[in-house]
């Protein structure tokens, strides 16, 4: 069968997962999202898995140009190795780029030293820089709110631009950073959590009200939630996603394991 990946600009989620429990159990799978642009392919965030998903879904690794990991969590980088190495066919092929912010190269990196060699440059992520992978370029705008060092993207092919807001803590301003016709937004909880009530705890991520303000805020074509944490999949992410249609006017999606989103319903 003709591999349709190569028909339009589309966006596969590797899994509508994150987090921490979510990963553990697997409810929903957690592999990142892998984008096809103008038959550039690039994997974003390897979550445990993604070598699973992708190849379940046809996709195949040795296409991809790059790889962007957002940040060295696990549930965004546990796969990042054997996707590197599945790329480059256990660097019998060196090509590609990996992209990832300087914390999650440096002490204790994420990514094997051997591995490193076998694609064509390993690029640091910093704010407020772009980046180019053929014909496709990519922002790394703002320094998000997290406990390591992590970036959402703004992407710019000759048709679209699309923000994919990762991990973070709201702040004010986050939004304004990232315009486009589509959002593509983890939202890990159900309702907000304070740090000082978490002592120690990984809080620093977004909820549905969250969520529901930077809609407002930014007004894109279409929000894609995805990244979800147990609350928030105990709560149907799509009934999220309706609710946040009805009180946004913004057609807001629930992502699940395995969508394709092509970027041409952008354009109706
Ligand atoms: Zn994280």
């Amino acid at each position: 069968m003709e591999d349709k990946s190569q028909s339009g600009d589309s966006i596969t989620f590797l899994g509508a997962g994150g987090a921490r429990f979510m990963m553990y159990n697997q409810s929903l799978a957690t592999g990142g999202f892998w984008l096809n642009l103008s038959g550039t392919e690039i994997l974003v965030d390897p979550g445990p898995g993604s070598i699973v998903q992708s190849t379940k879904r046809k996709l195949r690794a040795e296409k991809l140009s790059a790889i962007i990991l957002s940040h060295r969590h696990l549930d965004h980088s546990a796969d990042v190795n054997i996707m590197v190495e599945a790329m480059t066919l256990g660097g019998f092929r060196r090509h590609g780029r990996l992209f990832a912010p300087a914390d999650a190269l440096e002490t204790e990196p994420v990514i094997f030293s051997y591995i490193r060699e076998f694609v064509d440059g390993v690029e640091v992520l910093e704010e407020g820089k772009s980046y180019s992978i053929d014909d496709i370029s990519f922002s790394t705008p703002v320094r998000h709110i997290h406990p390591v060092e992590t970036y959402g993207l703004v992407f710019r092919t000759a048709q679209h631009t699309f923000s994919h807001i990762t991990d973070t803590l709201y702040f004010e301003g986050l939004s304004q950073h990232y315009s486009g016709e589509l959002l593509i937004i983890n939202v890990v909880f159900l309702e907000p959590r304070a740090p000082s009530d978490h002592p120690g705890m990984p809080v620093e991520h977004l909820s549905v009200p969250d969520v529901e303000r930077i809609i407002n805020e930014l007004k894109p074509k279409v929000a894609i939630l995805t990244h979800f944490g147990m609350s928030v999949w105990r709560a149907k992410p799509w009934q999220i996603a309706q609710r946040l249609s009805a009180k946004t006017g913004v057609r807001v999606i629930a992502s699940r394991d395995g969508m394709r989103f092509d970027l041409a319903e952008l354009d109706t």
